[in-house]
């Protein structure tokens, strides 16, 4: 198809009279390469984005233009991939827990709260508790005395841990 002169009128952005309008009409009609290239020129001239240079720089913003546009499209269509796909992986996830919290919710909310509540008590008691042995200690113990609490602890983690494990062997003992 011959695309002239409207593919000039169209890149040169040229002032057309009533006429040639209605001659260029009719071949957009018809032909998809410069009905394109007529939407480029009118998306461009609304974003005010091209001076009435003429050939060659039009051309090129022309092209820059629309790659502009399929790439934004692309990317907007990536980061709707990415959250959904994100979402639902996360819903997936989340399933379970949903259901059951759903289901029950009071005791969710009481075993939640009762957790936080041992937390919070057990940090503080232990704030306390260090904030004490910090405060007495260094007054009442001599550092050679430190090695001596250091093996008394060992000592007593050692008889801690060898009871556990004397507890979990006894029911097989008694089994045989
Ligand atoms: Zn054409």
């Amino acid at each position: 198809m011959n695309h002239q002169p409207f593919e000039t009128w169209l890149l040169d952005d040229k002032h057309l009279s009533a006429v040639e309008k209605r001659d260029l009409d009719a071949h957009i009609r018809v032909c998809r390469t410069c009905s394109a290239l007529s939407e480029t020129g009118l998306a461009l001239r609304s974003a005010k984005a091209v001076s009435p240079a003429a050939g060659f720089t039009v051309r090129f913003q022309q092209r820059l233009a629309a790659q502009k546009i399929v790439e934004r499209r692309r990317r907007v269509w990536g980061m709707f991939v990415l959250i959904f796909s994100g979402l639902g992986l996360l819903s997936w996830f989340a399933a379970p827990f949903v259901i059951s919290f759903l289901s029950a919710p009071i005791e969710w909310i009481t075993t939640a709260v009762g957790y936080f509540l041992f937390i919070f008590t057990s940090l503080r008691v232990l704030g306390d508790f260090l904030q004490v042995i910090t405060q007495i200690l260094p007054q009442f113990i001599p550092p050679y005395a430190w090695m001596v609490l250091f093996s008394a602890m060992a000592g007593v983690g050692l008889a801690w841990a060898v009871s556990i494990w004397q507890f979990a062997r006894k029911p097989q003992g008694v089994n045989a």
